[in-house]
């Protein structure tokens, strides 16, 4: 008998939080925390204590699936990949899509994104970034240069005001969580935006504005005019480092105090003093998530929020910015690796000039100059899908609709680790390995990029995800391209590639616990935990502020549909709940959906705790069991994203931001009503 304790990163949230696994005779048997990690030290939230049950879940996926006579059937390796390759080469370049995930790792991400443009000769390729922080590069790209995160984890303790926005913080990051409480006792006042009245709200914030769903704009105009009023802008900042501020001045010389307060619901004092105590503070930090980015409007949202922090001089320094916490493990990387219709691996934005450059790379010709097209889309016009690691019929709005336009898609090819909605559809499903099952980088929320090294071997014939497109490559004549035979090797092509990742190596990774934060430039580099430092990453190196106006939610309630849903998520599950369902000490917390109702509509609705409604929009309709609870105001039901059985997503409505092209999953009109 052999007992190894083997260092790792937890497999859930982007916070990269270390742990022990204990490892017998090649079976995790159990784990420790990682006191020493520099993110976490030896804390862990609840499903980072339970972060290797689902490996062994009875459920996984071990050889490969081929649908025959409209059943999935057993099939070997050589015949399931012949299939694939053959009717890939059927696909025009138009009519291929690729869907990847935040759970791939970087070397993933990377082989897939280069897949689909070197061997599908299409941009076609996406990854579920775009359903909740697309918006991050939409707009902060154009303000300040980059759409990551600008200060890192342990700096946050550094701010004395903490802008807290549509991030229900502990139920989301709780790590992070940490950091704020180290702030607030060194005196940091936390804002927080939410219409519900979370933990987060309760525990962590000194000041909450719940304001009404989709009313963000109107609430972060208010607060800048009210800091122009009293003359609390940066004005040194705002005349060296920025530009655009007399459009923003103009623009906000017309916002109505009084107006507002109706709009958003939140009493003009609370606005005034949350803007006042960012304004004074030295250190002002934003974090935002998709409370904020997921509406029709999410790319003003976030642009308003950047013009906040520039009007505030809260840039570029540590403790500072404006942060985008994208939630999932890899939510950094596998956007850093290209698995996006409009950019090449490193923010390259697609173009002629970026096509010759990865030509050059790849010694490749003839690769795709045009974007292509955005993950939703793709789902109703690609008759030729490829999806691994995530599972679109859970994740994306108007699920009906998607499932109409997938029964009519020519071949589907899910690979994954467990069988999810979207492989009921498939016609070929690959089984992969996961986590610990293979070596492998991922690039957390604060640019950290930590490796996960191999702890046991995956089930059955489950392969890495590389190793499973880099066959498909060659089978398609590609072999001299994808000829990699470990992870390793594909992470120093993207060091050669990826001018972010430069100075990052494998050795140097597995000699600092905790990772290094791109941008890397060199092996002699210590990383960049703080953006911005000296200059904005633009053309000319100014922020640049971006006037918004308020533009209501798509859909409104009206008689027959008299509520707001708002979607999100809980400590216990992990986004389409793939891994957490088929984790037991997690389903022991909560194991099925339900809809948070206020105590006033309950009783107006004759509701009662526990009882089973039916919830229904012009999109579809589930049940769902009730939590009567002052979490939700009068009016706003709530409903996690986590259970397939009662899919928020058969409800929310697919209007999608023009810019940034995510939908408006946190606003849509619903009605209740008690089964009989
Ligand atoms: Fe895992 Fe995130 Fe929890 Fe840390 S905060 S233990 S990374 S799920």
């Amino acid at each position: 008998m052999s007992i190894e304790y083997a260092p790792t990163i937890c497999p859930y949230c982007s916070c990269g939080c270390g742990i022990y696994l204990v490892v017998e005779d090649g079976k995790i048997i159990g784990q420790e925390p990682w006191k020493e990690h520099p993110i976490n030290e030896g804390a862990n939230c609840p499903k980072g204590k339970n972060a290797y049950a689902f490996l062994y879940s009875k459920d996984r996926l071990k050889s490969p699936l081929v649908r025959k006579n409209g059943t999935l059937t057993k099939a070997s390796w050589d015949e399931a990949l012949e299939l694939v390759s053959s009717k890939l080469k059927e696909a025009a370049p138009e009519n291929f899509g690729f869907i990847a995930s935040c759970r791939n790792s970087n070397e993933d991400a990377y082989v897939m994104q280069k897949f689909t443009r070197v061997v599908m000769g299409t941009n076609n390729v996406e990854y579920c970034g775009r359903l909740c922080h697309s918006p991050a590069a939409a707009a902060l790209i154009p303000a300040m240069g980059s759409g990551a995160m600008q200060t890192s984890m342990p700096e946050i303790e550094l701010a004395d005001c903490i802008f807290l926005a549509g991030v229900n913080i502990m139920e989301t990051f709780p790590m992070i969580t940490r950091r704020v409480f180290r702030a607030k006792a060194k005196g940091a006042k936390v804002i927080y935006t939410d219409p519900r009245k979370t933990v987060t709200a309760r525990h962590v914030a000194d000041i909450h504005l719940q304001l009404r769903s989709g009313t963000d704009a109107a609430l972060i105009n208010a607060m800048m005019s009210i800091i122009l009023a009293e003359g609390l802008e940066d004005k040194e900042f705002i005349a060296s480092k920025t530009v655009g501020f007399d459009e923003l001045r103009d623009s906000l010389s017309k916002v109505d105090l009084k107006e507002t307060e109706e709009t958003t619901g939140v009493p003009l004092e609370k606005i005034r003093e949350a803007a006042i105590t960012y304004a004074k503070a030295e250190r002002g930090c934003i974090l935002y998530d998709q409370g904020i980015s997921q509406h029709y409007v999410g790319t003003d949202n976030v642009r308003n929020h950047a013009n906040l922090a520039l009007l505030c001089g809260h840039a570029g320094k540590p403790g500072s910015g404006i942060n985008s916490m994208r939630g999932q493990i890899n939510g950094e990387g596998s956007g850093d690796m290209g698995c996006l219709c409009v950019f090449y691996p490193g923010f390259k934005r697609v173009s002629e000039e970026s096509a010759k450059f990865f030509e050059e790379a790849w010694g490749v010709s003839n690769l795709p100059t045009k974007p292509g097209i955005t993950y939703i889309d793709m789902l109703y016009k690609c008759p030729y899908l490829y999806v691994v690691g995530g599972d679109p019929m859970m994740a994306v709005p108007d699920i009906n609709n998607v499932n109409k336009a997938l029964e009519k898609a020519s071949f589907i090819v899910v690979q994954d680790i467990f069988p999810t909605e979207i492989s009921k559809l498939a016609h070929v499903v690959l089984p992969a390995a996961t986590w610990v099952e293979r070596e492998a980088t991922h690039t957390f929320i604060d640019r950290r990029v930590q490796k996960v090294n191999k702890v046991v071997d995956p089930p059955g014939e489950a392969k890495p995800d590389w190793w499973i497109i880099c066959q498909l490559a060659e089978r398609m004549g590609y072999k001299d391209k994808f000829d990699f035979s470990s992870a390793g090797e594909i992470f120093e092509e993207i060091r050669r590639c990826v001018p972010q990742y430069k100075g990052i190596t494998y050795e140097r990774l597995k000699r600092t616990p905790g990772g290094i934060h791109w941008p890397c430039p060199s092996e002699n580099h210590l990383g960049t935990p703080t953006m911005f430092l000296e200059k904005f990453n633009t053309a000319d190196g100014l922020g640049h502020f971006q006037a918004v106006g308020f533009k209501p939610p798509a859909e409104l309630p009206d008689e027959e549909y008299p509520y707001i849903l708002t979607t999100g998520r809980s400590i216990f599950h992990y986004h389409t709940g793939s891994m957490t369902r088929r984790t037991p000490r997690l389903l022991d917390e909560i194991h099925r959906g339900f809809v948070e109702v206020n105590p006033e509509d309950a009783a107006k609705e004759g509701i009662k705790n526990k009882d089973t409604v039916t919830l229904e929009t012009r999109r579809g309709s589930i049940e769902a069991e009730v939590k009567v609870a002052d979490r939700v105001p009068p009016g706003l039901l709530f409903v996690p994203i986590h259970f397939p059985d009662s899919c928020a997503n058969a409800l929310t409505i697919s209007a999608l931001d023009p810019s940034a092209k995510c939908a408006e999953t946190k606003v849509c009109a619903v009605r209740m009503e008690v089964k009989k």
